[in-house]
């Protein structure tokens, strides 16, 4: 067989990987015809593919690249573990020191009494950990009854069957079912949803949805209440600032557990370490993976509160883990990326690039013919795309259809934003430089420009 090397042809490439592989989230059929961009390296924000060409990298690989690409420390830290000790596990009363220094540092960044960590390979792994987490808690206080947790449709929550029935994806339910004891109330997405209401009241009242649905099920019944701070993969949908201030008042008011997933948002993303910080909320379990790791290692897990882990601990054996809880190379590059962004100051560095540089250009983007709202925070920001400039405005074509076409204008023009229906979204590597949001501003606007003129 020939060796599959960066020098095969492009046309190669793509044909063993269309024969052989079979893609998450990919229409076979389509990646057949088209063929997949073979992705060959990445320094900074920019990724090189196999015909030459220099990407920016809008979205940080999926939401993951914090520190950005080509970062020899991770690699070295990677290595030097690998020879020490590649793999241990952390069952049955043993460690090693990467998952021990790992933990330590994740309880001094996070905020509150969010002091103790399990850890998984992936956000998904983590969110059915958190399912098993917060069911296992009531039944440890002696109300096994307690069980439903309240998501949100268009929430998204992994892909694994506890992660995926968790989000509220129909798409992702209708392959495969899911899992009984979920709920889910609707987003507090007020420029597509929230008619004639104020954005402030439109908060609230998506937020008093949680209390509808904990009345009708019964307290008795709830265990957790679980939200992305900010909608990522649903279209990077930020709440009223109502909001997550009337969820908490109704987690507390009837002993329902907060978990918050900030696998997209933890790290930096909003301009803070946690977006709990950013929006004052006080969870009781915080998702965590992506940029963690930087996505250089698949590393995830879930920050509990001192109360989640002496309750769950006081219950004898938690009968639940992953071969990779906790892998020592995982977590020795881990530690390394946490290092470079507090050494880097690369949090501050959001807090700088994003506001004003990114959000005044961004918010200019609102003035394009084909753009009904900008939205941004920290480096996480979506476009809502329409016909004309009513709010809440949608194109007669099905859901979507514009938003591919301005995402394959993106990829014409070196750039990669995502779609997601008929919203384009950025969530660039968070060491990004004022030169570089412009090359991302021009990009966008030239695809912008492209795809409001084949509309025509
Ligand atoms: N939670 C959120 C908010 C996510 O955005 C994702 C992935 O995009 C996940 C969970 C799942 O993480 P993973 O893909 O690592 O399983």
């Amino acid at each position: 067989m020939t060796m599959i090397t960066n020098n095969l042809p492009t046309a190669e490439l793509q044909r063993l990987d269309a024969a052989h592989h079979f893609h998450p989230f990919t229409d076979r059929a389509a990646l057949a015809e088209k063929g997949a961009r073979v992705i060959l390296r990445g320094e900074g924000c920019w990724l090189t593919d196999s015909e030459g060409h220099r990407i920016l990298d809008g979205m940080a690989g999926l939401w993951c690249v914090n520190i950005g690409y080509g970062r020899k420390e991770l690699a070295e830290v990677a290595a030097r573990q690998m020879q020490e000790l590649p793999y241990y596990n952390t069952f049955f009363q043993t460690t090693h020191v990467p998952a021990i220094a790992l933990a330590a540092k994740l309880a001094e960044l996070a905020p509150g009494d969010l002091n103790h960590v399990f850890f998984a390979g992936s956000g998904s792994e983590a969110n059915d950990t958190n399912i098993r987490l917060v069911r296992r808690y009531w039944q440890v206080k002696e109300q096994p009854e307690k069980r439903v947790i309240i998501a949100r449709w268009n929430g998204y929550h992994g892909s694994t069957l506890g992660g995926g029935s968790l989000g509220g994806m129909k798409p992702i339910h209708a392959h495969g079912g899911k899992i009984d004891g979920i709920e889910h109330i609707n987003q507090p997405y007020w420029w597509a949803e929230g008619g004639d209401m104020s954005e402030d009241e439109f908060g609230l009242a998506r937020a008093r949805e949680l209390e509808d649905k904990i009345l009708e099920l019964g307290a008795d019944k709830v265990a957790a209440f679980i939200g992305e701070a900010v909608q990522g993969a649903g279209g990077v949908i930020i709440p009223p600032k109502t909001y997550w201030p009337e969820i908490q008042r109704i987690c507390k008011k009837y002993n329902v557990l907060l978990i918050l997933d900030e696998v997209i948002t933890g790290f930096g993303r909003t301009g803070n370490w946690f977006a709990a910080q950013t929006f004052d909320i006080k969870p009781d379990i915080i998702t965590i993976a992506k940029g963690l790791s930087s996505g250089y290692a698949p590393v995830g897990g879930s920050i509990l509160s001192d109360d989640v882990a002496e309750v769950v601990g006081s219950g004898g054996d938690f009968n639940h883990g992953y071969t990779y809880s906790g892998h020592p190379v995982a977590a020795a590059v881990a530690l390394e990326n946490l290092r470079i962004l507090q050494d880097e100051q690369i949090i501050e560095h959001v807090q700088n690039v994003a506001h004003p540089y990114l959000a005044e250009r961004w918010a200019k983007l609102a003035e394009h013919p084909l753009v009904g709202e900008a939205r941004l925070v920290g480096l996480m920001g979506s476009l809502a795309l329409v016909p004309n400039k009513t709010k809440g405005a949608k194109f007669a074509s099905e859901e979507g259809t514009v938003g591919l076409r301005a995402r394959e204008r993106c990829f014409a023009n070196d750039l990669i934003m995502r779609h997601v229906g008929d919203r384009m979204i950025i969530s660039p590597p968070l060491t990004i430089t004022p030169a570089e949001i412009d090359t991302l501003i021009e990009r966008a606007t030239k695809s912008l420009d492209e795809c409001y003129a084949g509309l025509q």
